[in-house]
């Protein structure tokens, strides 16, 4: 895809355990990682919480259904 690459991926306010990961779900190209919370590691390792990072960003299309998906309105796709 000529595009493929070329998108930047923010995460604001992401309530990963609330939403039930809805946006690594819905993203055909599985760009969305869950990784644990810096805090947690030490203290809660045995039920650390998570949050998303676009990890694989460069696979990106563009399609925006992680946008629509997000309940908390915290995902922006731009080029
Ligand atoms: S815009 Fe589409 S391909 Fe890109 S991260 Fe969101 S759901 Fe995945
Ligand atoms: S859909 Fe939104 S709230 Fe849910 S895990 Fe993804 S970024 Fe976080």
């Amino acid at each position: 895809m000529a595009y493929k690459g070329s998108f930047r991926i923010k995460i604001k306010g992401c309530e990963s355990e609330s939403c039930g990961f809805r946006c690594q779900d819905v993203c055909p190209r599985g760009v969305f990682l869950a990784v644990p919370r810096h805090r947690d590691r030490s203290q809660h390792a045995a039920r650390p919480r998570y949050r998303i990072v676009p990890r694989f960003r460069e696979l990106c299309d563009g399609c925006r259904e992680c946008v629509r998906a997000c309940p908390r309105g915290g995902i922006r796709v731009s080029t």
